[in-house]
């Protein structure tokens, strides 16, 4: 194929991805340096549709950027008034009180907030300091220079046939140069995989863990609305077969955030975790607070959970990885919003210093060691055995000895020096043949409902004339690998319905409904042959997500 020709555009820095990770960095350059030329793409059709978190704001990365958010108007409205803990079984519940959990996991001081709109304003507070930001712009493709050093990105690309080749109606996109550019695409960014396997970033590092989170907005009766209300559980429905549990935030205006996160190392590929968030919501605790409401929005994202000893090197010749691009959640606080926006502003002041001195394509190893070595150390280095005793020891174990190690770290030490994760997400799968398939009860249209008609809660779309952007390696793998070895996981482990097997005559068949993906990368990470990649698709497709 003949060479694409590309018109390019320089900027100081190119931050791919408006989220938390990347407006912060926008935000604090500028405040550095207003002639600074600095550039955000958003794959989303606009800032927040892409933005999916629980999201309970532990406001000090906020503090830090910009201490005057209140005057400024930030969306911070609810401040938490209530937070508690409960272990669920079917029936009942038993409340674990707060008293014995370490300071860090307490939330007074925190706000409920749509991470959605805290993205539109933050992304209003970066274009008044001079940012420009194009929301539907898609980065698909890294440019390299002449030593190897990452030069930029490629963005806009559209109007692609359906088998990836150029017609007349592509548009080949631009080649946006950077001094430096900020990969803050969050968990599972493609263009940071590819970053991360071409410079061998995890090297020497335990392998990244995720979960997949699953989100509703309930609009529900007055009565039992409690604004400022926090609620995790943990437990039932999961019980042993896999780590995770829910979250209920009671937001402004009659509406509740309803999550479920499931840990995807668990080994059971009968497992269906979409399934298993339809069950929570009928338990009675959870059944009587949404009773007489009605969900307004779904959505599903993954999340990082392998924490300090996961993080990648955050930094290669010419780019640094923001946020959850490098994996900055702590887990048992269920919170990373506060991670990102610090690690975008480490990132800034780096790179402003690096520019300042005439330097640029070079690695900004003061970001790496303010990352490691500062507040976002501090506060992964605390829980970073959390995960690994959940995943090796159950529940009831990780949660005293969790506990403990939590509050040893708070002053300091561990007597579990740092636990690895052993295997990543997808060779934990096992074989089906090992494991009992799951009765999952059927949805009631009420208070659970089934994934396709959950979907279009989700307001997602793709042109569908484009090439499918979950592109498989091997395509005779679903059905001849996966299918008889582990019930092709996909069709159920999918949280929008985008794989299938269907049977007709020449017998099972792998089908990829990409319209409907929601970009929330789990297939990428929970195959367990590790043979579908997603790639991005045209700017401005996916979903829509009003308030996240
Ligand atoms: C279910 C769930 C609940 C959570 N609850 C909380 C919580 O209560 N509190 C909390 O603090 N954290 C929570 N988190 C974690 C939090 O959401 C993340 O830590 C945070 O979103 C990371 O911010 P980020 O800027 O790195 O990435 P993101 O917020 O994911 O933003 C990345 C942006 O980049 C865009 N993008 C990606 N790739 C490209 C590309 N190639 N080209 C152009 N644009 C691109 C995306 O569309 C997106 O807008 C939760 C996460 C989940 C999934």
């Amino acid at each position: 194929m003949a060479e694409i020709e590309r018109e390019a555009m320089e900027y100081d820095v190119v931050i791919v991805g408006a989220g938390p990770a990347g407006l912060s960095a926008a935000i604090r350059l500028k405040q550095l340096d207003a002639d600074l030329n600095v550039v955000v793409l958003e794959k989303g059709s606009e800032v927040g549709a892409h933005i999916l978190s629980g999201a309970v704001l532990d406001p000090c990365g906020l503090d830090a950027l910009i201490p005057d958010w209140k005057e400024k108007g930030a969306p911070l409205n609810v401040p938490v008034k209530d937070d508690k803990f409960y272990m669920l079984g079917e029936a009942g519940q038993v409340r674990i009180p707060n008293f014995p959990m370490p300071p860090l996991m307490h939330n007074h001081g925190n706000y409920i907030v749509s991470m959605g709109n805290v993205c539109r304003w933050m992304a209003e507070q970066a274009e008044e300091l001079g940012v420009e930001i194009f929301p539907g712009m898609a980065c698909s493709e890294m440019v390299y220079g002449e030593n190897s050093e990452v030069k930029g990105v490629v963005a806009g690309v559209f109007g692609l046939e359906p088998d990836g080749s150029y017609g007349p109606n592509t548009e080949p996109g631009m080649e946006l140069h950077g001094k430096y550019v900020f990969l803050s695409e969050g968990v599972r960014g493609s263009l940071s995989k590819e970053v991360i396997a071409k410079y061998d970033l995890s090297a020497g590092k335990e392998p990244q863990k995720y979960g997949v989170g699953m989100k509703e907005i309930w609009e529900i009766d007055p009565a039992k609305h409690k604004e400022g209300s926090v609620t995790h559980t943990m437990g039932w429905p999961l019980g042993s077969n896999a780590g995770g549990g829910s979250f209920i935030y009671h937001l402004e205006n009659n509406q509740v955030y309803v999550g479920f996160v499931v840990h995807l190392n668990y080994k059971n590929p009968h497992l269906y975790p979409y399934m298993e968030f339809q069950r929570f919501k009928h338990h009675p605790m959870v059944a009587d607070l949404l009773k007489g409401g009605k969900r307004v929005a779904y959505g599903a994202r993954a999340i990082t959970e392998g924490g300090y000893q996961s993080m990648p090197k955050l930094v290669a010749p010419g780019v640094a990885l923001l946020g959850c691009s490098a994996g900055m959640v702590n887990v048992p606080r269920i919170k990373g919003n506060h991670n990102a926006m610090l690690s975008g502003k480490a990132a800034a002041e780096a790179a402003y210093d690096a520019i300042k001195a005439e330097r640029s394509g070079d690695e900004l190893t003061v970001y790496e060691t303010e990352v490691r070595n500062g507040a976002i150390g501090s506060d992964l280095k605390k829980v970073r055995n959390v995960k690994p005793m959940w995943s090796k020891w159950g529940l009831t174990a990780s949660l005293m000895l969790g506990g403990l190690d939590m509050w040893t770290n708070t002053f300091g030490f561990s007597l579990f020096g740092t636990l690895g994760h052993g295997k990543n997400d997808a060779e934990s799968t096992e074989d089906a043949s090992k494991h009992q398939p799951i009765d999952y009860p059927k949805p009631d249209g009420t208070l659970s409902f089934d994934r396709l008609t959950n979907v279009s809660f989700a307001a997602t779309n793709h042109e569908e004339s484009q090439p499918c952007h979950l592109r498989l390696a091997d395509p005779e793998i679903p059905v001849k690998v996966n299918l008889p070895k582990y019930d092709e996981p996909a069709q159920r482990y999918c949280p929008a319905g985008v794989y299938e097997v269907v049977e007709d005559e020449s017998g099972p068949r792998f089908v990829i409904n990409f319209q409907n993906c929601v970009h929330c990368k789990t297939c990428d990470i929970k195959d367990p042959s590790q043979n579908i990649t997603w790639t991005t698709p045209q700017g401005g497709d996916g979903p829509n997500y009003p308030n996240m």
